[in-house]
């Protein structure tokens, strides 16, 4: 039944697929920044910071000497900022052990950072025509529907037996195939909402379809359990305009980063005052801001923000202009929710 999706699938493909920058040629830098870019983000907020990125970083050399900072700056509102520093540690062992080429199979691109099997699976078989499958959460629920099947796509087994189904109907274009699957479940075989079956070229052969399962199939089973965080979080400005920043040092959630000077937990207004004056700063009006909540993948921070006027700058702290916080100093999205 798998083998006669393949056919009308490509043919699809080739008539409906969309005009993407990435798509223009088969270079794997390319096809490789855009890959990681779209993990956890939609096409439509990718296309800008794509273009953004391409204009800074041309190639795997310019990506690979260029300074964390303005790394992170142009990933800056991407979210998940580890994305961002192994493309630039992969790109570094490109240069150091490949000469500057990019390695051109599953097994070898599997070996750098922030490759996995799906990316590696997308880069061999659209840049280097190996046929391996690239199975994302588009793939396993286009599968899943296809088939009928019940089992749930969350776990690693459930992966591992699709990326069987696809090795064993693989065509002589891989890439295109790959891609045809991703493209159809982004555009036809919805998630979250019916999907489009009346335009799915594999509706005859669909047992979700078929059989009136679409709404129930796949089946996501979520293990783990969202945490909650409080978090009080401070807009220091001095009296010439600067505000502070601090680096995060915690190992973990978004280390390495810019953030507005927090404490974990919401505290009274004494406390506050003594928190002020433990980073020695001699604060003259406190104002509360708002109070928002951030979703990362397993922790929900609730934050409470608070504008302080203070007279001095003490060293512990950047002080930075609203100009240079926009321009040159990559502030995570959470952060960013506290900003006028
Ligand atoms: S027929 Fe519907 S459920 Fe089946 S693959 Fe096509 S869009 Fe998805």
């Amino acid at each position: 039944m798998m083998k006669e999706i393949v056919e009308p699938l490509l043919q699809w493909y080739a008539e409906n697929k969309r005009i993407l920058p990435w798509r223009m040629d088969k270079e794997p830098f390319h096809v490789w920044v855009s890959e990681i870019m779209l993990q956890q983000t939609r096409i439509e907020a990718v296309m800008h910071y794509y273009a953004r990125f391409m204009e800074a970083l041309p190639d795997v050399q310019s990506l690979s000497s260029i300074d964390d900072d303005a790394l992170l700056k142009l990933w800056e509102g991407l979210g998940y900022y580890s994305r961002a520093r192994n493309l630039k540690k992969a790109a570094q062992i490109i240069i150091k052990d490949y000469r500057g080429m990019f390695p051109s199979t599953f097994e070898e691109l599997r070996k750098l950072p922030g490759i996995g099997e799906y990316t590696a699976g997308a880069i061999a078989s659209i840049c280097f025509n190996e046929p391996v499958p690239a199975v994302d959460g588009n793939v396993l629920r286009v599968i899943s529907r296809i088939t009928g099947s019940c089992e749930n796509v969350l776990l690693p087994v459930t992966k591992k037996k699709v990326t069987e189904q696809l090795l064993q109907i693989m065509p002589d274009s891989p890439g295109d195939f790959n891609e045809a699957l991703m493209e159809l479940g982004e555009t036809v075989c919805l998630p979250n909402t019916a999907p489009a079956c009346g335009e799915c070229p594999l509706s005859g052969s669909c047992t979700a379809y078929r059989e009136h399962l679409t709404e129930l199939l796949p089946i996501r089973i979520k293990k783990t359990k969202r945490r909650r965080e409080n978090l009080t979080v401070f807009i220091l400005t001095a009296p010439d305009g600067s505000i502070a920043l601090d680096k995060r040092k915690d190992p973990g959630l978004l280390s390495g980063m810019y953030q507005f000077p927090n404490i974990k937990g919401y505290y009274s207004e004494e406390e506050l005052y003594l928190t002020l004056d433990n980073w020695n700063l001699n604060p003259v009006q406190i104002e509360f801001i708002r109070e928002t909540k951030h979703v990362f993948t397993h922790i929900d921070w609730m934050m409470k923000g608070f504008r302080v006027q203070v007279n001095n700058k003490p060293e512990r702290f950047i002080w930075v202009s609203p100009e240079e916080l926009k321009s040159d100093y990559p502030l995570p999205a959470a952060f960013q929710k506290m900003l006028p």
